[in-house]
């Protein structure tokens, strides 16, 4: 390929809408274009890398015995319905009508129309076990598209769904999947964690991420793992093992109200009070569907919303915004409690029944209660663990390590949905004895073009891209400095030509720019290695091979550059 006629618009400065790396390196060295938030262009670079990793995506499906479809983006709403996706996704799923005015769903996840497709047809249980993927653009309204294409409104996704007789035979195609998983990323030079995961809208019983674990800003998801087993989960699933510093005297004091003027933060109220936020309970009014809930969680701790809904089963959770809060509590915002509330539902997590003598809002302006209990003061409808994790807590599975945190890109998920699709929509078999039973079914998502994003965000430096061999666009980049001059052009395209022969995928910049503009582009672009083709090497009958991960300068004879890079090639 050469440059000069391939589109690679590279880029001098940042672009102003990035703020992660990842994202910035993406659009500077030529990669993507945005069309619309979270809607992006592929160019040809990029097109490339994609189609690698969707080649490797592939080979590992078809080797874990999946077969690959291609199904309709464009899905009647009636099958959504059915499902009760219509309601639940919510807002995420993007929604259109025809001319008739009849409802449709582009598909973000394709659970529904799978099940739709094999129901009636698959009747035996000498079919199964199935796997059916494919490859193919999603779509999903996402509430905040960003990162470049790590959070899109519309990507590239594999998705594969599973269909099995027992739970037995389920396991080991869930386990199939979960080792293409692996193997696939590893192919792709990404390590991944394997986290448990909430199923959240999909639904089902028991749902793994896999994670690319990153230092950097990229890493949208907070993961907690043992520093002694291997438990390892993300921020919305992470339990652990609590450390109340449960109090010596478990006397109940009497319940008092004390003037807190102006203090409303857990910071203020503390420090006005003299106590630690651990003997604080904030209480936080939500609206769930409608109904007004208090969730009441000690001073030091964060509430996880996705814990929360799932603990209260509703579909949509906000927080009451200032107005309704003050008409609830009667008090500004910053003086809720849950002694005296009515007509709330009460939440409280686990931690709190273990909590005496605790300060809560009085629900009144610049006023606290002291040593309130539970039971007595404050009647709790519910208890459930509905806080984040933090680290150093102990660890909910060996109890005796500690949680640590790390950042982490989701590149793939598995979800066992058990009989939750295959039910609703009354896809069913015939078993071995002649029973009619509905197929447990698992589904698998690979973001493609997350992927190829989460490795330029563990894979970079300074000055560009360092593409793992097995995805870069492409492996080698020759790059005369001057193209004017006839023997550097001479011997750098006569590598060019046999490289092509051998089937090494080569990229020549033969543009006439200034070798300092090809340096830096050559580096931004990221591919493996480089072979600089310069007069002064040339003067001792040498190119210069680097190696773009090392920074690595072979010096070498030019009949000798192809040999030694694809010797190079095969050991990044
Ligand atoms: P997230 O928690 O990041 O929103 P998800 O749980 O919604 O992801 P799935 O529905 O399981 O993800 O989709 C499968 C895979 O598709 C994910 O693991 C991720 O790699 C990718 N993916 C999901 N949403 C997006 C998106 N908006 N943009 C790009 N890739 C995505
Ligand atoms: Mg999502």
């Amino acid at each position: 390929m050469k440059w000069s006629e391939t589109y690679i618009p590279t880029l001098r400065e940042d672009p102003a809408e990035a703020e992660i790396v990842s994202h910035k390196l993406l659009v500077r060295a030529g990669y993507i274009r945005k069309l619309a938030a979270g809607v992006y262009n592929y160019l040809p670079l990029m097109q490339r890398v994609l189609t690698k990793i969707s080649n490797i995506v592939r080979e590992e499906m078809n080797a874990a015995g999946a077969q690959e479809i291609l199904m309709p983006v464009l899905h009647p709403a009636e099958l959504w319905q059915q499902s009760g996706r219509w309601q639940t996704i919510g807002k995420e799923l993007m929604r259109t009508k025809d001319r008739h005015d009849r409802d449709l769903v582009l598909g973000g996840t394709h659970e529904e129309v799978v099940t739709n497709l094999i129901k009636g047809e698959v009747r035996s249980y000498r079919q199964l076990p199935l796997n059916l993927y494919q490859i193919q653009n999603k779509f999903r309204d996402e509430i905040r598209p960003r990162f470049g294409l790590m959070r899109g409104r519309e990507f590239i996704m594999k998705d594969a769904y599973s269909f099995d007789r027992d739970e037995e035979s389920f396991k080991i195609s869930y386990q199939k999947m979960i080792d293409a998983y692996s193997k696939t990323f590893s192919r792709c030079g990404l390590e991944t964690k394997i986290v448990e995961s909430d199923t959240g809208a999909m639904g089902g019983k028991a749902a793994h991420e896999f994670m690319v674990i990153v230092d950097t800003e990229g890493g949208e998801n907070i993961i907690f793992y043992c520093d002694k087993c291997d438990y390892a989960a993300n921020m919305d699933k992470a339990s652990s093992i609590s450390e109340t510093e449960t109090e010596k005297e478990d006397a109940q004091k009497p319940l008092q109200k004390v003037a807190t003027p102006g203090a409303k933060t857990v910071e203020e109220v503390t420090a006005f009070l003299n106590v630690s936020a651990k003997k604080l309970v904030k209480t936080l009014l939500y609206k769930a569907d409608g109904e007004i809930v208090a969730a009441m969680i000690r001073g030091d701790r964060q509430i996880n919303e996705i814990k929360l809904k799932n603990s209260l089963k509703c579909i949509d959770l906000e927080m009451a915004d200032a107005p309704m809060v003050e008409k609830i509590t009667k008090a500004a915002v910053g003086f809720a409690g849950p002694v005296g509330l009515k007509n709330v539902k009460i939440i409280a997590d686990e931690e709190i029944s273990q909590m005496k003598n605790f300060v809560t809002g009085a629900n009144q302006d610049n006023y606290h209660f002291i040593n309130v209990n539970v039971g007595r003061d404050v009647k709790i409808d519910s208890v459930s663990e509905i806080r984040n994790a933090q680290t150093g807590e102990r660890c909910p599975r060996c109890k005796k390590g500690v949680l640590l945190t790390a950042k982490g890109i989701e590149v793939g998920n598995t979800f066992m949905l058990g009989t939750k699709y295959s039910e609703s929509l009354g896809a069913s078999f015939i078993d071995q004895n002649g029973k009619e039973k509905p197929f447990i079914m698992g589904s698998y998502g690979i973001g493609i073009t997350r992927t190829a994003q989460a490795a330029v965000e563990k894979f970079h430096d300074e000055r560009g891209i360092i593409w793992p061999a097995s995805i870069a666009p492409l492996s080698v980049e020759i790059l005369p400095l001057n193209v004017n001059d006839d023997k550097q052009r001479e011997v750098a395209f006569q590598i060019y030509r046999k490289m092509k022969e051998r089937d090494v995928e080569v990229l020549i910049d033969d543009r006439d720019e200034r070798a300092g503009v090809k340096f830096n582009d050559a580096d931004l672009v990221g591919l493996p290695l480089r072979i600089n083709v310069g007069e002064k090497s040339l003067k001792e009958d040498k190119v210069e091979i680097v190696v773009r991960r090392t920074k690595e300068v072979i010096s070498i004879k030019p009949e000798e550059a192809l040999e030694k890079c694809v010797e190079l090639l095969g050991s990044l």
